[in-house]
Parts: C-alpha cells; sequence; structure tokens
C-alpha cells in the first residue's frame, strides 16, 4: 500500500507518518528531510537548496524527479509513504508516472489545519538535527528543555520557520498543493482527517482509515 500525507506545513503530517512508518515498517519519502541532507553538503547544489528551503520555496521539479526515481528503484517492493510530496500538480503526475510500474497510490490523507494553527505551531516547533524528531513547546515538548528524548542532540528551530518563510510555505500550499487535493479527490482516494486534535487521537483515526483499506496489520 502507498500512502500520500497532505496538508500545510506544521498539519503533523511527518508525525504521523513516522509513526505509520514505525509500526507498519514501510519505507519513508519524506522530501524535506532528503533536502535538508542535501542542503548541508558543501557543493553547489547543496547551497543552491539550502538558499531554496531557507525562503520557503520550493525546488524544481527536476530535482525532486531524479530524487523520486532513485528512492523508488531502492524501495518500491515495500508499502512507501510519501510526505511533503506530491506538493504540486505536476508531481502529482510525476509521481503517478513513476510509481505506474510498481503499484499506485492508495490513500492520501489530508490534514487540515488552519492557517492561524500553523503560524502558532510553526512558531514553536524545534526539531532534532540528528535524528529528526520533531518537538512543540506547547504541544509535546522535549523532557529535557532543548535536548532531544531519543538522541540527546541538542534541538534547533528550522531555518524554514522564520515569519518570511512561514508566509511563503503557507501561500505556496494554498496556491500549489490545494490542487493537489483535489487530484486526488478525483481519483476517490482521498480521506480528509482533522488536524487539530491530539496526536495521539488522529493516529488512531489514520489507522483505523488504512486498516479498513487493506488487509496491512501491525507489527507484532
Ligand atoms: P517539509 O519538511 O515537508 O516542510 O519541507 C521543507 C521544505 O523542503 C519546503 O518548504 C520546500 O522548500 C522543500 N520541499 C519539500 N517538499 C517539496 C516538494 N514536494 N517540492 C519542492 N520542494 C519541496
Amino acid at each position: 500500500m502507498n500512502i500520500v500525507f497532505l496538508g500545510p506545513p506544521g498539519s503533523g503530517k511527518g508525525t504521523q507518518a513516522r509513526l505509520l512508518v514505525k509500526e507498519f515498517n514501510w519505507a519513508y519519502f519524506s522530501l524535506g528531510d532528503i533536502l535538508r541532507r542535501l542542503a548541508k553538503e558543501e557543493t553547489d547544489l547543496g547551497k543552491k537548496i539550502k538558499k531554496t528551503l531557507e525562503k520557503g520555496k520550493l525546488v524544481d521539479d527536476q530535482l525532486v524527479a531524479k530524487i523520486l526515481k532513485s528512492f523508488l528503484e531502492e524501495k518500491a517492493s515495500c508499502g512507501i509513504i510519501f510526505d511533503g510530496f506530491p506538493r504540486t500538480l505536476s508531481q502529482a503526475k510525476l509521481l503517478a508516472k513513476a510509481i505506474n510500474p510498481y503499484g499506485k497510490i492508495d490513500l492520501a490523507i489530508y490534514l487540515q489545519v488552519s492557517d492561524k494553527e500553523v503560524r502558532r505551531r510553526l512558531g514553536a516547533r524545534l526539531v532534532c538535527p540528528h535524528c529528526g524528531a520533531v518537538y512543540n513547546l506547547l504541544t509535546c515538548p522535549p523532557k529535557k528543555k532543548g535536548v532531544c528524548d531519543f538522541c540527546g542532540h541538542r534541538l534547533k528551530k528550522r531555518s524554514d520557520e522564520t515569519l518570511t518563510a512561514i508566509n511563503t510555505r503557507l501561500k505556496l500550499f494554498h496556491q500549489r498543493t490545494r490542487p493537489v487535493i483535489d487530484y486526488f479527490e478525483d481519483k476517490g482516494v482521498l480521506v480528509a482527517v482533522d488536524g487539530e486534535r491530539p496526536i495521539g487521537v488522529i493516529y488512531q483515526e489514520i489507522k483505523k482509515i488504512i486498516l479498513r483499506l487493506g488487509a496491512y496489520k501491525p507489527r507484532q
């Protein structure tokens, strides 16, 4: 089963996707994580990606297609959870074409969160640069201030979580990603989930949707 997570920045896509990956042992495609890794490299490409991320803009489709192709070559035999991809209609079409030899998108989960809540959440978000764990000082703070619960590294604010970058990311979500939501609705695979509830409640709902769809059993 292949699942796409859609929603504005800060809607909890990564949090829910990581919980599913842990329980169901699926492959995880987070384009944001891959790009953040590439942005750390001291290469021309790394520097270019870093600038794009800091502005909250989208990287170009040519690069996205290249990353997707090599991921699918390696992981397409497993079920895949796509987080933050596709973000534009052209990417949705690119994904449909690229995944066709291996399967299809069975489910698109749209996490609905208002712009007001997005701003509130992103302003309080901290991430672990080492293991990628995500915290929120308002809703799920780390046990020890400023330190990752899982690997002990120092937590940071994401460089694309300045006010200007948050505004750009929200604008791009409304302009470019909304048509993707309609696209999956037309395909009959879209399920909207209220993303403004506690993480555990949302997770249970998502699990029910997935288990209803197929014979996928969580790992014992
Ligand atoms: P995320 O971690 O999903 O919030 O993504 C962080 C940033 O990575 C975005 O603001 C974009 O700059 C870039 N990015 C992530 N996914 C995509 C995508 N599908 N297409 C283009 N750029 C992306």
